[in-house]
């Protein structure tokens, strides 16, 4: 479903993708993990089509996502470490916002939804800027989800959150699994998120060390810090 060829970004003289191929499946869960510089805002970046690559194509279903930038964005939510939402409105007045930029049929019926899929109506009217981190960052994946895209990108997701906050978008991804979207989420939390994986790639120096679909913990653990350590 999402086919990646040859991708490469550079930065001024800093390569920070140096040739990424690989394909994920409709409905597959893949997880991204990597140190930091490695690659993976910058991949999640250009697969949400936020940046262009220098080199290479991204493909969604044989579409190519920089020459259809506006058709591919209904179908991508993107969730990145930072909420990017409007601290002084509050949760439901953020989503009907976004929901019109998306073009949502009912905005304010699709708003109220989803905040209460994501157990945050009760609190909906309140201003964003006092709410928890925890809670802003469910504000975000509502506002990712508000389109009902098929594919979400989320990029340390986890970032900043206690264990509570991080159980419940857990819990959240968990059922977005289930729904059958094809998610592509980077993240630090391995013991978190390695029963919700599919498959895990590893990011280092702009280039996949592996992937493989042996989500064991012990397995990958051992076989990161082998790689990563060599890499250093
Ligand atoms: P990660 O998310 O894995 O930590 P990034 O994608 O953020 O990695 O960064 C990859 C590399 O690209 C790093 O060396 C980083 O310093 C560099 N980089 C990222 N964004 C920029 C930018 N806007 N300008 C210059 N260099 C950048
Ligand atoms: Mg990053």
């Amino acid at each position: 479903m999402i086919s990646v060829n040859n991708l490469q970004k550079t930065y001024g003289v800093i390569s920070a993708l140096k040739g990424l191929h690989f394909e994920i499946s409709k409905g597959e869960f893949v997880l991204i993990f990597g140190p930091n510089g490695a690659g993976k805002s910058t991949l999640l970046k250009i697969l949400s089509t936020i940046l262009a690559p220098t080199e290479g194509e991204v493909y969604i279903d044989d579409i190519n996502i920089y020459k259809n930038s506006h058709e591919i964005r209904s179908r991508i939510g993107f969730v990145s470490h930072e909420p990017f939402l409007y601290e002084n409105l509050s949760a439901l007045e953020n989503l009907v916002f976004f929901a019109g930029l998306y073009n949502v049929d009912n905005p304010l019926n699709k708003a109220k939804e989803i905040l209460e899929t994501l157990q945050l109506d009760a609190r909906e009217n309140e201003l964003v800027r006092n709410y928890s981190r925890g809670m802003k960052q469910r504000v975000a994946l509502a506002r990712a989800l508000i389109h009902e895209p098929d594919i979400l990108y989320l990029d340390e997701p986890f970032s900043g959150l206690d264990l509570l906050g991080t159980s419940i978008i857990t819990n959240i991804l968990k059922n977005l699994k289930a729904q059958g979207k094809t998610i592509l989420m980077s993240t630090h939390s391995f013991d978190d998120c390695a029963d919700l994986a599919h498959r895990i790639l590893l990011l280092i120096n702009g280039e996949i060390a592996f992937m493989t679909s042996d989500v064991n913990k012990d397995h990958f653990k051992q076989k990161y810090l082998e790689l990563v350590s060599i890499n250093n």
